[in-house]
């Protein structure tokens, strides 16, 4: 009998969270798509929140991981291939993504609300995998970026716009599809991406003002990608390029993959080092403006680090309290243990406001370039909530598995898949310090961007007395900017939290708004998870946040 041991039967376990509807179970997520105007997406987003749930969906995901990329440098007879090989998995994962325009759906279909859409499909894909969504945001992110040189986005948007997902080895001419990546960091830099010492040379002799890139990139992610985006040190300065795996004329480029990484986590994504033995390339805006065009693709990526962020943090809500209502301790189920029911209630509330904001944040990216408030909201929110949530994200995955006691913490459990990926939205696409200097620098460069978002929290003020005084200090705070640099953490993490309390003032119910301005203003903030004030309802906020 299944179950059954020759000395014990199995019971008190949890069963596997699947079979349930991702999207659907996540009403702070649904509430936020209608109120951000994406309503119109929900029927596709069933879909894919079905799928995600399902045994089969997580199975992908698992074997994605367990069988990660491997790289093979040179053919039996000893020639140079540069290919990885993924697992069938793999692909089959970004087969679903790009169906579902995770990719490019924004740019293929940008009717009113195709951002919060998109950031919301990537929010419940990513619960089944979050290496591959490497790429995927990589090839979104791309777009603006290549729009600067527009007889380059001709050829290349309609390829990445495509829903095919063809991972085949060939020129962009013979595929049905493309994907594209971006290779910035080099081994002496990352942040200061301006230190890059690769050389690119015009081609004198070339009529189509292409270039020869030579040098290397330390980190350059998704290395099959049929197109990267560069930063080299032209004649005229750092420019920007794009470096197609395949050349036009049918030849390969000679981009060598040295080695991949080996990674803490991210494992079902290959990252590689690579070399550039004067690659050809093409150049992307104005020679020496390369950090003003690749910033539109980074911009972009960090939007999809605050997204990454919200799904890990949203899957350990999940999976603990899934866990806490199937497992009994002490004669009742854990979840209503009342010190078990403040921790989920806790987590579950930075889970909320971390869905919020982000979508909040996707809707910036939708506003046409006259709509200033919304681009000046954009330009600030970006490194806030890339800052905040990723900080976020590791504390929240951890308390999340212990939720499961040891049955989290073993390989088997998601758990430690989610574990494991969650710092690493936190180091890429500028890590924690870089991105609060960039607030600091949109303070000081774009200072009406401060006014657009006053402008957005005042319009909850009179909702919470909390909320009024922790804006009130936050003036105080921002009031004095010689002293901002040292203080740049803190001052963003506040903004950070006092713009999420405004949202669940204005829109999450009752009980979700009180306990968040209860217990992160005003100085209020514990050290860790589960210390939300006696009062509190917490079993309304859980019962809110639980999968099924
Ligand atoms: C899994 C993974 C995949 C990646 N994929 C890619 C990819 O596809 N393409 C790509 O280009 N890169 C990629 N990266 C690289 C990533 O973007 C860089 O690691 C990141 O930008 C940081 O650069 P660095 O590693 O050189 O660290 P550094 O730039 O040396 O920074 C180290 C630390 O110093 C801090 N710091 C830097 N400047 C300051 C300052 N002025 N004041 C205070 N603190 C400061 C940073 O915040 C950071 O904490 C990837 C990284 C990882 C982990």
């Amino acid at each position: 009998m299944v179950g059954q041991f020759d000395t014990h039967d199995v019971f008190n376990q949890a069963p596997p969270l699947e079979g349930y509807d991702v999207f659907a179970a996540d009403r702070a997520l649904g509430e936020a798509v209608d109120r951000e105007g994406a309503a119109w997406a929900r029927p596709e987003l069933g879909t894919l929140g079905l799928l995600a749930g399902s045994a089969g969906a997580q199975e992908l995901g698992r074997l994605a991981n367990e069988h990660g990329p491997a790289l093979h440098t040179h053919d039996r007879y000893g020639h140079r291939i540069d290919v990885v090989e993924y697992h069938p998995a793999y692909h089959d994962l970004m087969r679903v993504s790009l169906a579902h325009g995770l990719h490019a759906g924004p740019w293929s279909d940008p009717r009113a609300g195709a951002q919060v859409a998109r950031a919301a499909k990537v929010i419940v894909w990513y619960q089944v995998d979050a290496g591959h969504i490497c790429p995927v945001s990589m090839t979104y992110a791309v777009v603006p970026a290549l729009r600067h040189q527009p007889e380059v986005a001709a050829v290349w948007e309609p390829m990445i716009c495509s829903t095919i997902y063809d991972p085949a080895n060939l020129p962009i001419a013979q595929k049905a599809g493309a994907t594209c990546g971006m290779a910035l960091t080099e081994k002496q830099g990352g942040s200061d991406v301006r230190s890059n010492t690769t050389r690119a040379e015009p081609v004198a002799s070339g009529s189509d003002g292409s270039y020869r890139l030579t040098g290397h990139k330390w980190f350059c992610s998704a290395p099959m990608s049929d197109g990267f985006l560069m930063l080299a040190q032209a004649p005229g300065g750092i420019s920007c390029f794009l470096a197609p795996r395949w050349r036009p004329d049918g030849t390969r480029n000679p981009i060598r993959i040295q080695r991949l990484k080996d990674k803490l986590g991210d494992r079902s994504n290959a990252s590689s080092e690579i070399e550039l033995l004067g690659a050809w390339a093409q150049l992307i805006g104005e020679e020496g403006r390369g950090v003003r065009t690749i910033i539109e693709m980074v911009n972009h990526t960090r939007l999809d680090c605050v997204l990454g962020s919200t799904a890990i943090m949203r899957q350990g809500v999940a999976q603990a309290t899934w866990h806490a209502t199937h497992r009994a301790v002490f004669g009742k189920p854990l979840a209503e243990q009342p010190l078990m029911a403040n921790v989920l209630a806790d987590l579950a509330l930075e889970s909320e406001a971390a869905t919020a904001s982000a979508l909040r944040l996707a809707r910036s990216y939708e506003a046409p370039a006259g709509d200033e408030h919304e681009n000046l909201l954009q330009r600030l929110l970006t490194p806030i909530f890339k800052y905040w949530t990723c900080k976020r994200a590791p504390e929240h995955a951890a308390e999340a598995l212990e939720c499961l006691g040891g049955n989290g913490f073993v390989e088997e459990s998601p758990m430690a898949r989610v574990f494991r990926q969650s710092p690493v939205n936190g180091v890429w696409e500028g890590s924690g310090n870089v991105i609060c200097l960039d607030v600091l620098r949109a303070l000081t460069r774009e200072p009406d961007a401060l006014e657009a978002y006053w402008s957005e929290v005042a319009q909850a003020d009179s909702g919470d007395a909390r909320l009024a005084r922790a804006i009130d200090d936050l003036h105080v705070d921002l009031s004095e900017p010689e002293t901002l640099e040292p203080r740049a953490r803190s001052v963003v993490e506040r903004m950070a939290v006092v713009f999420q309390a405004s949202l669940l003032v204005r829109f999450a119910p009752e009980p979700v708004a009180d306990a968040f301005c209860a217990s992160r203003l005003g100085g209020a903030r514990a050290g860790a998870f589960g210390t939300l004030p006696a009062g509190t309802d917490n079993a309304a906020i859980v019962a809110r946040h639980a999968p099924i």
